[in-house]
């Protein structure tokens, strides 16, 4: 099981001390999706803009795609807990 926090998902660019885990990346970053579009605050609105628009745009696909590759890397990074 890897853990990240809310902070480490949204590359220190903002974000809290939410702390999301398990054992698949994809569901991790649901997770933490879903939490980020709850939130109103300064601190998410990074990552709020990102996702609205990466789906919005079909265009912005290619962004979506690059996140997930970076995340990856962070994932497999991560030690497993
Ligand atoms: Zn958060």
């Amino acid at each position: 099981m890897k853990k990240f926090t809310c902070k480490e998902i949204m590359n220190n660019e903002g974000g809290c001390d939410m702390e999301f885990s398990g054992d698949d990346m994809m569901k991790v970053a649901g997770a933490c999706g879903q939490h980020v579009m709850t939130t109103t605050d300064p601190e998410h609105k990074p990552m709020r803009d990102k996702m609205a628009t990466t789906m919005a745009d079909p265009n912005a696909k290619e962004e979506q795609t690059k996140w997930f590759a970076w995340f990856k890397g962070e994932w497999d990074k991560k030690k497993d807990e």
